[in-house]
């Protein structure tokens, strides 16, 4: 990487999230769950998040892997906190376009935090670290179900994919 003062800035920003992880931790009464991996860099990310109606009420993360996947899912969880489901899938394609290298998804300000990433798009595999964030929330929003009105709550656990420590 360039040793540009702005990319210095985006380090900053990346090990602090990295370092200070938001929303890390289980969410006891969440309503979908799902978890992805990247065996390429050793990362996991799971996310839990308790939806209503179509609202992001709470998002929790847990996980391990490099500080790009790790400072990336805290910046999602983050962002799209309290946000639309909807919302929530605009901000996921815009994030894969400024990952793919697209320059009008990487001035929008609708990104926060997450726009400290743009860098790792010139290292291709590292963008797989970059995009697992999303990766668990898309899974999660799309193929979870929605909550019973009746108080039981449906769970998606990707079980597929499940790894021990
Ligand atoms: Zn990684």
């Amino acid at each position: 990487m360039t040793e540009a003062p702005l990319t210095s800035l985006y380090q900053a920003l990346i090990l602090e999230h990295y370092r200070h992880p938001r929303n890390k931790g289980e969410l006891a009464d969440h309503t979908v769950e799902a978890r992805v991996a990247n065996p390429v860099c050793g990362d996991e990310v799971k996310i839990q998040i308790r939806l209503e109606g179509d609202r992001i009420e709470e998002i929790a993360f847990d996980g391990q892997g490099c500080s790009i996947s790790q400072a990336s899912v805290s910046m999602m969880t983050a962002l799209v906190k309290g946000t639309e489901r909807s919302e929530a899938i605009r901000l996921a394609e815009v994030f894969t376009d400024m990952m793919h290298g697209s320059e009008d998804a990487s001035s929008d300000r609708s990104l926060g935090d997450l726009r400290a990433l743009q860098g790792v798009s010139k290292f291709p595999v590292r963008i797989r670290c970059a995009l697992l964030a999303f990766d668990a929330l898309r899974e999660a929003l799309g193929t979870g179900l929605e909550p019973d009105p009746l108080g039981g709550a449906a769970h998606n656990d990707g079980s597929q994919e499940e790894t021990t420590h």
